[in-house]
């Protein structure tokens, strides 16, 4: 229970309908409760002793009418408590869901890649639900149920008073907490069971997720039945892990009524003992009856309880995860950037080997500075440290004389334009997805920019134009039209650094021509850096940094290290040699 407190400001949220929930709760608790055998103890026997010889029609229809007026009670609030409750638990759900989801926006990107994004999703999607459910369970239960209880004890207790029959409550009284140790073991066995099953979701939805990724591979390797073993492996664990659930969870409900049984019959033996009244001894049996069943309940909600609290600390592993690239304290007052970068001492490791080791270099402003270097030499992370994706370790980036870390997130980033090697779409019109690089832009200056990318013509060559939704993650073009569009991304964002990873896949020439003319345009005027694969652009940069393990061995014009350079020699040779 603990454990929940800090979440239930999710249920501040939603006072209105969870305190109309829980009243509604009470007025159920006590009709069941007390209701119930209140009817069995005095509107029976109202009719049928013989006291009631005299009584007409009317009245035994009126003294009759309590039992749908009870029921009546009980059907009304039981209904309005559950809607009410539903109702705060889809809103609870809303929020934790837009929380982790919020969360995941902010976290460094070194945890969203060490971590599956099926695990990932399965958390934001399963483990909040279950929560949700758990929380308004909770609510709702905790409240209900005891209240059930306690209803029904005290009819025993003013039963135990009003009638002779006090021995025989006691024996009922005794009775009701023994049905608590079954609930106690189960719960604990659902606890670490509850850990595996959401474990086990997770890696399912992983699963799924990175097969859907992969459909092109999946066929051309022909892994059909690989990855449908792997799923079938997966969902068969699954099944597994909830079995070990309902095993113990289901075996509670069985248990709690033996022991009522066991509770009614020894009450039985008792009233034969006492001599009491059989309309005293059905009411009582009903009441035992009444508040078995929210022992029952209570114990299901522990259950829930138990699979709430391993949901918890799945979302809690991702909610509690340190947020370490973050806006300074006392940011650094940034407008538009000139866009002198400068590396001073940078050595950076993604886990402990590390990948760039004591890197210093400066680009002034205006540069197109390419970097070239054999696959896996840090091209990539150098790039990355500059919208600080990744935090140095040592050492320090800075543009304009100001470290990176100085300035807020969004101010540096504004000052960037990024175009990616495979650039992504989101499943929107061409026109939205141009927006993003410059949301506020007006119609004509997105237009504007199309144009200067050379996307303009095969946008409007397609069936809705630019109204053409593109698909996920833009499937329904091609690389190159993909890449057009990133740059006019680009244009539109007007940056003064440009940062550019080139594709490595050859393009149609067409598509080619257009971006190295694009390209040339974009550069203009602005810091560049290139992470460059293709000899013509490498051969126009006026500075290029050579990468290898993490280091620059060397830097210059194309000219100074051809004829300096062995492994710059080597690796343009190759290049010139492919592209001819
Ligand atoms: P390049 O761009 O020159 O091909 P990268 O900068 O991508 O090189 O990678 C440099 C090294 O860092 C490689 O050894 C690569 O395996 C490693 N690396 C790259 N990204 C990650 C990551 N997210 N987590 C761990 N290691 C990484």
């Amino acid at each position: 229970m603990r454990r929940f407190r800090p979440y239930l400001h999710y249920l501040k949220m939603v006072r209105g309908p969870l305190t109309t929930a829980i009243f509604c709760g009470l007025l159920y608790g006590v009709s069941s409760g007390a209701g119930l055998p209140a009817l069995v103890k005095y509107i029976f026997p109202a009719i049928f002793s013989h006291k009631a010889d005299g009584l007409s029609l009317g009245t035994v229809a009126l003294i009759a009418s309590c039992i749908p007026l009870v029921f009546l009670v009980r059907a009304i609030s039981g209904y309005l408590n559950s809607y009410y409750i539903q109702l705060s638990g889809v809103r609870i759900l809303e929020a934790l869901r837009l929380d982790y989801f919020r969360k995941l926006q902010v976290l460094p990107l070194s945890f969203l890649q060490r971590k599956a994004s099926g695990d990932l999703l399965s958390r934001g999607m399963a483990d909040t639900q279950q929560l949700q459910f758990t929380l308004t369970l909770l609510a709702n239960d905790g409240v209900k149920q005891p209240m059930t209880l306690a209803g029904a004890i005290g009819f025993l207790v003013w039963q135990a008073f009003t009638t002779d029959g006090v021995l025989l409550v006691l024996v009922c009284l005794v009775i009701v907490p023994l049905s608590v140790l079954p609930v106690r073991y189960v719960g604990r066995k659902v606890l670490r069971r509850a850990h595996q099953l959401q474990a086990h979701l997770g890696s399912v939805t992983s699963i799924f997720s990175e097969n859907l990724a992969a459909t092109r591979e999946v066929r051309a390797f022909g892994l059909e039945q690989r990855e449908a073993d792997r799923f079938a492996a997966g969902t068969r664990s699954l099944v597994t892990a909830q079995m070990k659930i309902a095993k113990y969870a289901q075996a509670l409900t069985p248990a709690i009524e033996v022991l009522s049984a066991v509770g009614i019959a020894a009450t039985l033996v008792f009233a034969f003992g006492t001599g009491v009244t059989l309309e005293t001894f059905i009411a009582v049996v009903t009441a035992l009856y009444m508040s078995y069943e929210p022992v029952k309940k209570i114990g299901a909600l522990n259950n829930e309880i138990k699979r709430g609290t391993a949901a918890l600390d799945r979302l809690e592993a991702v909610l509690h995860e340190p947020v370490t690239i973050t806006d300074p304290a006392q940011p650094a007052e940034v407008g538009r950037l000139r866009g002198d970068i400068a590396f001073a001492g940078v050595t950076f490791a993604y886990d402990s080997a590390p990948v760039l080791w004591d890197v210093t270099v400066a680009i002034p402003a205006g540069t197109v500075c390419a970097l070239v270097g054999p696959s896996g030499a840090g091209k990539t992370t150098f790039a990355n440290l500059v919208p600080r994706f990744y935090e140095v370790g040592a050492g320090a980036v800075t543009i304009d004389g100001l470290d990176v870390r100085a300035m807020r997130l969004a101010d540096l980033r504004r000052n960037i334009a990024l175009v990616s090697q495979d650039p992504v779409l989101f499943n929107d019109t061409v026109y939205n997805n141009l927006l993003l690089g410059w949301p506020a832009a007006a119609h004509g200056v997105v237009m504007a920019a199309a144009i200067d990318a050379h996307a303009d013509e095969f946008i409007r060559g397609l069936a809705h134009g630019y109204d053409t939704v593109v698909g996920e993650r833009g499937v329904l073009l091609s690389g190159g039209q993909k890449q057009r569009i990133a740059l006019a991304r680009a244009f539109l964002r007007n940056a003064p650094l440009l940062i550019l990873d080139e594709a490595t896949s050859a393009l149609d020439s067409e598509s080619e021509a257009a971006i190295q003319d694009a390209l040339r345009k974009l550069v203009v005027g602005k810091t560049v850096i290139i992470i460059a694969h293709r000899f013509s652009t490498i051969r126009d940069a006026s500075l290029i940094l050579v990468f290898d393990r993490g280091e620059i061995i060397a830097r210059g014009n194309h000219a100074s290290l051809y004829a300096d350079n062995a492994l710059y020699k080597s690796l343009y040779d190759r290049q010139h040699a492919g592209a001819a």
